[in-house]
């Protein structure tokens, strides 16, 4: 692997660590050239299904616009980045673990959302407030009901 620095060839691996629940091997590089390090990620290739939007068009899915949709909902928000990339991996495994060849975007937004819950409650009702783009007074309602009525239940 070429360093992203100097594009040097040599480079060595200084320390490794599972990740997550241990799906994945993070690892810290050095070049020999430059001496800077960088970090690598190494997992699973999963197999993950198409994407239906609402409209019938069909896309490849795409782990990176899905990690953009939480860094939006998460801005200025307290939340660890290893919390976000834990979260997207656990909805890219579940989407995997699904089996199906196609999936819709809405299901995805769904999966979004209950993650953003656990992750922050802000962040939560600032992408479920675009995403079911609250028509109503109702919905949002709902949401804030949803909110908490779950909070009364880990009391
Ligand atoms: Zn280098």
């Amino acid at each position: 692997m070429r360093c992203p620095y100097c594009q040097g060839l040599d480079t060595r691996v200084v320390d490794s660590r599972l990740v997550g629940e241990g799906e994945q091997v993070r690892r810290r590089r050095q070049c020999s050239a430059c001496g800077e390090r960088f970090t690598t990620h190494e997992g699973p290739d999963l197999v993950m299904p198409r994407v239906v939007k609402s409209d019938g068009r069909r896309e490849p899915f795409d782990e990176q616009k899905l990690r953009l949709g939480f860094r939006r909902a998460l801005e200025k928000r307290p939340v660890a980045t290893e919390a976000l990339e834990a979260a997207l991996r656990r909805i890219c495994k579940r989407l995997s673990a699904l089996g199906e060849r196609e999936v819709a975007a809405a299901a995805i937004g769904e999966h979004v959302m209950e993650e953003l819950r656990g992750l922050d409650e802000v962040a939560y009702v600032r992408f479920a407030s675009v995403y079911r783009r609250f028509e109503d007074v109702g919905a949002f309602r709902e949401v804030i009901e949803g909110l908490e009525q779950s909070q009364r239940g880990e009391q």
